[in-house]
């Protein structure tokens, strides 16, 4: 992932992001920081890049033109700095080409406050524009302009924008797939799930006289996680009573949906896991949204006087033209999205569900997460999914293939993965090698590895998959007699 700075003291920010985990992942290539020194693009003769603000008030402000000419350096790709005594007549801007647009995230005061959930929104972007002001700020005119997102450290001003920037794009950059080495890290941390995280303890046993509590040191997995939790839900309870509320709000709805479990699992699991972000909530009525993707799960208490909540999708941050899917199990109120909304049915599907304890045997074990060089078989082989998907999938440590054969004639055969929604799916065994378990092998292991999480797995059968129902059964997995539906519908379905 790239980030572009745009600032008055770069050397500042370069330093501040070139150590420890964050400057390993850029000499790996993982991260990229570009630092761009607004006052290279100022066009006055003595360097100058601030002036009084018209109609009097305290201290100067930022210019316009050095801020828009440093962010167009970035966006066209090609504009050098003119430097000192440049001659303005003979200066040519490039028109940004197209597609060039990036999220431009001007740091102030002004905006919506820094959260984690922020944080793993901007990670999904590929490059990232971070503005810092200085002095009283910067003149509205290229804000307009150039900004799209206006964020803040927090309710108090500081001197630049500097430390702000270099605050987020390190929570951002931690949470890029491949920068932490154990990536399972960023998921038991504070703020998952809307809990903080637990105490934690290191050796000695003792120190200063007081021994770390008892079950850390038991070897019990189970009462060590039990007592975690229980350790979380009372520091949120005591630190953070606003967190812990949303907390209790979202198992509120997981017990209520809990009571069909079999119909409701996706929900469910999104929600417990917390992977999904409350879109809106009318009593019992809930649309929420696998967070950072394009889908959507719906649930109506009574569909049939249902108020059309997906307007409130309006209000969603989505770039024109982006497809979102939306799942809906209850067919009134799917009928009603399709007569009101002009929503396309993309499939029918049906449920199944794992909610047993006890783990499932793997007859073939050599099972590894996929990378980036695994891509092209994959993409080849499941084209079901859009190779960029299926990309993002092997990115987020989401893939597994299974290899078989000996010695140096070992290699990939097959695969599984979870789809962003939290399902089990995009399974595929090659054709020389079915018919001996392996899909069984595969899917067994995607299993037990939810299990070890405390998850339910689950996945999501098309009607027309006839063969891939069998396996459901077969693994133990229990199907929902109900069919669930995917509603595919565009930004400007929803705008109109
Ligand atoms: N006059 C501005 C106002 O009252 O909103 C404050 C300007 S501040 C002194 C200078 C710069 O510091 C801002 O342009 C912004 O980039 C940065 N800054 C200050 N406080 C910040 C905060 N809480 N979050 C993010 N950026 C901040």
């Amino acid at each position: 992932m790239k980030f572009h700075v745009l600032t008055l003291f770069p050397e500042m920010v370069e330093q501040g992001l070139h150590h420890s985990i964050l400057g390993r992942a850029a000499e790996k290539g993982q991260l990229s920081f570009h630092m761009v020194n607004i006052r290279e693009y100022t066009r006055d003769k003595h360097g100058k890049v601030d002036d009084y603000p018209y109609g009097g008030g305290a201290g100067m402000l930022m210019q316009a033109q050095p801020v828009y000419d440093a962010y167009l350096s970035v966006a066209a790709g090609s504009l050098e700095p003119q430097g000192e005594g440049s001659d303005m007549d003979g200066f040519v801007l490039p028109a940004c080409p197209a597609g060039r647009r990036i999220r431009t995230i001007y740091v102030t005061p002004q905006g919506r406050t820094f959260t984690q959930e922020m944080a793993r929104e901007l990670a999904q972007e590929e490059e990232l524009v971070f503005l810092c002001g200085h002095y009283e700020g910067i003149d509205e005119r290229v804000l307009e302009e150039i900004v799209t997102d206006y964020v803040s450290l927090g309710d108090y001003v500081l001197t630049g924008g500097e430390l702000p920037a270099m605050v987020m794009i390190d929570a951002v950059a931690r949470l890029v797939p491949g920068v932490l080495h154990n990536g399972e890290s960023a998921e038991t941390e504070s703020f998952h799930n809307h809990l903080l995280e637990y105490p934690q303890y290191s050796r000695p046993e003792i120190w200063h006289g007081r021994p770390v509590p008892e079950v850390l040191l038991s070897g019990n997995h189970k009462k060590i996680e039990a007592w975690r939790l229980e350790q979380s839900l009372e520091r949120t309870r005591q630190r953070r009573p606003d967190l812990y509320a949303r907390y209790q709000a979202q198992q509120e709805i997981i017990l209520h949906l809990a009571k069909q479990k079999r119909k409701y699992i996706h929900l469910m699991e999104l929600l417990a896991r917390g992977m999904a972000r409350t879109v809106c909530r009318q009593g019992k009525n809930i649309l929420v949204n696998a967070e950072n993707t394009c889908n959507y799960a719906l649930y109506l208490e009574n569909p049939d006087a249902a108020e059309p909540l997906p307007v409130q999708l309006k209000a969603e941050r989505l770039p024109e033209q982006e497809q979102m899917y939306l799942a809906v199990c209850q067919e009134s109120a799917k009928d009603l999205l399709l007569a009101q909304y002009g929503l396309k049915l993309r499939k029918t599907c049906y449920q199944a569900c794992y909610t047993r304890k006890e783990s499932l045997r793997v007859e073939y074990r050599d099972i590894r997460s996929l990378n980036g060089a695994d891509l092209n078989y994959v993409a080849e082989r499941y084209q079901e999914c859009e190779k960029t998907y299926l990309q993002r999938r092997i990115q987020a440590g989401a893939m597994y293939g299974i290899y078989m054969g000996q010695g140096e004639e070992r290699r990939l055969t097959g695969f599984i993965g979870i789809h962003e929604n939290g399902s089990m799916g995009m399974l595929y065994v090659d054709k020389a090698y079915r018919r001996r378990g392996l899909a069984a092998s595969l899917e067994s292991w995607l299993v037990n590895w939810h299990l070890r999480r405390g998850e339910i797995p689950f996945c999501q059968i098309s009607e027309e998959n006839i063969p891939a129902m069998g396996l459901q059964k077969k693994l133990g997995l229990y199907l929902c007699g109900e069919p669930m539906w995917w509603l595919e519908c565009y930004f400007s379905h929803l705008s109109q």
